[in-house]
């Protein structure tokens, strides 16, 4: 973008962090990026974005097509074991040592790179959604909430998840497309996709979604993204007919 003109740099700061220059640049940005032109090869149907536990997001679209997997959950686990490890390398290190300041120096390192990682895949996800999608649907993730989650497997997706979030918002404004920040208290996840029936309980731990009324047996990340994906900006909170999944499944068949 630079090249191109369409960036200008206003100012530019310098960091040192655990031994690395950081560079970040401000500026003024085009509003409209250039792929913006291709809209006809866009995806037709609204695309749903549901957090992932065994990939880093799962995309689907209204109509009940898988969109794209987003890999890269194994990646960030082992990044965070060793980043566990090297936490514990500290605490066995005796205070003011030498030691302790090289345990420490490592501590911060690993945490810079499990932050590049995370970053890297994200920005491949977020970069495939915008240029490919027309319309996107995100659950609105409750940000205070999500720190406080003590589960690794959890945390690790919520923190993808937030940061994907904040980088398909600034880049769909540049692509033109839209966002569907979809309300939190909409069940994505306890929802049936293929009837509409909402179950009352649904353990993180049960990875298939199996629906009691119709028999639908399906992947529960692939279930929400679908859900997400039909979810309309006008649904009044208290889920009248016309709106309800159920009335808008019935009305698809
Ligand atoms: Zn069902």
């Amino acid at each position: 973008m630079i090249d191109a003109g369409r960036f200008h740099v206003y100012s530019a700061t310098l960091n040192q962090r655990a031994g690395r220059w950081i560079v970040s640049l401000t500026g003024v940005a085009a509003e409209l990026h250039h792929a913006e032109r291709s809209r006809s090869a866009r995806h037709p149907v609204a695309v749903g974005v549901d957090r992932g536990i065994t990939s880093l997001a799962v995309a689907a679209d209204a109509n009940g097509t898988p969109f794209q997997d987003f890999e890269g959950v194994k990646t960030l686990r082992a990044a965070q074991a060793t980043l566990k490890a090297a936490n514990q390398a500290l605490a066995r290190t005796t205070p003011g040592s030498k030691g302790r300041q090289r345990a420490r120096d490592r501590l911060a390192n690993t945490h810079r790179k499990v932050a590049n990682i995370r970053r890297h895949l994200v920005h491949e996800a977020s970069k495939a959604l915008v240029t490919r999608a027309q319309v996107l649907a995100l659950e609105d993730l409750n940000v205070t909430g999500m720190v406080r989650n003590r589960r690794l497997a959890k945390s690790i997706s919520d923190a993808a998840m937030g940061e994907l979030s904040l980088q398909i918002l600034y880049k769909a404004k540049w692509h033109g497309v839209e966002v569907r920040m979809v309300d939190r208290f909409f069940p994505s996840s306890k929802t049936c996709s293929g009837c509409g029936e909402i179950k009352r309980e649904l353990n993180l731990s049960q990875r298939t979604y199996f629906c009691v009324v119709c028999g639908l047996v399906i992947d529960r990340d692939l279930n929400a993204a679908i859900n997400l994906a039909r979810w309309q900006p006008d649904e009044s909170p208290s889920g009248t007919a016309p709106n309800t999944p159920r009335a808008l499944l019935l009305s698809t068949v």
